[in-house]
């Protein structure tokens, strides 16, 4: 195995690629990281637990061999609503024909079919859609019966057995963690994933439903994917510690033409809190089957690149493709040119959001300045949570984040957000040896060289969270030689 130990990323944009039947051995783990992976996705909506831990354990291997934190993601089904089953094969519906919902198990026909989901009659009234097959069918309410619907096709196509529902007119009186979802968060955290991401999240309740259960053992992201989560997207991004841009589900609860304006809304208002945001989906999708993208796909992976999404994702481009390392290659490279192209920076600067009244925000804000003011090479963090190093990220620097902590998990979490080169090392007992080791470690990573200066921050007495208070640039000397430093296994 080819070992790019204390690789550093030339890259602010992190990497979110989705293991699955096609990408599970040791060897393409390690293939998809040293592509540019630096999150690793484990969907439970497939495979068995025993699937996912193995997963796990070969992510944990990898990263302990390649010497960097790697962060996993593991992502629960949610509460997905389908239509029961047909008794003669597939049925077609067409434009204009009645056809009816109700809870009867019996097997449907072209006339009506079971919709085992009570919460959803109780909702919904006459003139709401509902969508069927990723928004393949659309149906009206003309009547609801209490246990029944009956519906206008305004949308008509084949619908076959167990096809998924979705209701984007109304908040459904639904947890977003079904029975399912918590026999695999049990497992998830058993397993030490990083962030557990929760899908049909619908109000920030939902976010602390989740955290009551998941405690600190990881942080909670919540997937957009429903109208009513954008519109109560300040609670929830107020509560969760992160959020995906779910555009599968969202593309077909709201009308295409909808979607991009949101996808900036959500990663605009996530990086004003300073929370990392993903934007997911159908990036790469044609690279499934093919070698190379279409140049809408790199055009928009290129558009989340600009808008300063922390991270892109791959889903079954990785997962179940032909192609999961070309697709990573591609990403990486997409987000390496948008990177270089000297509108980028000043796009990013032009959203810069407002400052906090604190002197954390005061100093991080500062560290910036002074780093592109002197062409510093990095800007170097100490976090034990990682709230200094989310300050910083949300600043969206031109200079790579070096964040040294003593917290592996923190190290984890933190690979996610845009810019953090984070790296696990001992405990620190004053500034200047944390200076010290922050230079020998930003030479050793390959971040600063002879010569060059870096931007340290810190909050000084060491262990309050959030104390930012100091700013001091360093100069890289002889004396910073990293073979002299000694690091934690
Ligand atoms: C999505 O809908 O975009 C999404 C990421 O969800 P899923 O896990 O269902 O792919």
């Amino acid at each position: 195995m080819a070992h790019s130990s204390k690789i550093h990323r030339e890259r602010p944009t992190k990497i979110v690629a989705t293991l699955g039947p096609a990408s599970s051995t040791k060897q393409m783990i390690c293939a998809l990281f040293e592509a540019g992976a630096d999150v690793f996705r484990l969907n439970f909506s497939h495979g068995s637990h025993a699937d996912h831990r193995e997963r796990m354990r070969l992510i944990r291997e990898v990263e302990q061999e390649v010497g960097r934190p790697i962060a996993v993601l593991g992502d629960l089904q949610g509460p997905k609503l389908r239509v029961g089953t047909f008794g003669k094969g597939p049925i077609e519906l067409k434009e204009g024909q009645n056809f009816r919902l109700d809870l009867d198990p019996t097997p449907g026909d072209g006339r009506r079919v079971q919709l085992p989901h009570p919460e959803i009659f109780a909702a919904i009234e006459t003139g709401h859609d509902l969508l069927l097959d990723d928004g393949k069918v659309r149906l009206r309410i003309v009547k609801n019966g209490g246990d029944f619907a009956e519906t206008q096709v305004i949308s008509g196509h084949v619908l076959s057995d167990r096809k998924g529902v979705n209701v984007p007119d109304v908040v459904l009186p639904l947890s977003p963690l079904t029975p399912k979802d918590r026999a695999d968060l049990v497992v998830a955290l058993d397993m030490g994933v990083d962030w557990l991401a929760l899908s049909f999240v619908q109000r920030a309740e939902d976010i602390a439903e989740a955290k009551a259960l998941v405690g600190n053992r990881a942080a909670v992201l919540a997937k957009i994917e429903k109208p009513s989560a954008v519109r109560n997207l300040l609670p929830i991004l107020e509560l969760a510690d992160g959020v995906m841009v779910a555009r599968g589900d969202l593309g077909v609860e709201m009308p295409p033409e909808n979607v991009p304006r949101t996808q900036k809304l959500i990663v605009r208002e996530a990086r004003r809190i300073g929370k990392p945001v993903i934007v997911a989906t159908q990036m790469l999708e044609s690279m499934i089957t093919n070698a190379t993208p279409t140049r809408a796909e790199a055009s928009d992976v290129a558009t989340a690149v600009y808008d300063g999404a922390d991270a892109i994702m791959l889903s079954a481009e990785s997962a179940a493709g032909q192609y999961p390392i070309e697709a990573v290659q591609m990403m990486d490279r997409i987000a390496r040119h948008t990177q270089q192209d000297p509108t980028y920076q000043t796009g990013i600067d032009a959203q810069h959001p407002d400052l906090q009244h604190t002197a954390a925000d005061a100093i991080t804000a500062a560290a910036r300045q002074v780093a592109s003011t002197i062409e510093a090479s990095a800007i170097i963090t100490y976090t034990t949570s990682g709230s200094t190093t989310l300050r910083a990220a949300r600043e969206r620097p031109s200079v790579p984040i070096l964040c040294l902590t003593s917290k592996l998990e923190t190290a984890r979490r933190l690979m996610l957000s845009f810019g953090v080169h984070a790296t696990h090392t001992a405990d620190v007992a004053s500034f200047s040896e944390m200076v010290q080791k922050a230079v020998q470690i930003a030479v050793r990573d390959g971040l600063a060289s002879l010569g060059q200066s870096v931007v340290v921050t810190a909050g000084v007495p060491f262990g309050k969270p959030g104390n930012t208070n100091v700013l001091r640039i360093a100069v890289i000397e002889e004396e910073h030689d990293p073979r002299q430093l000694t690091l934690p296994a």
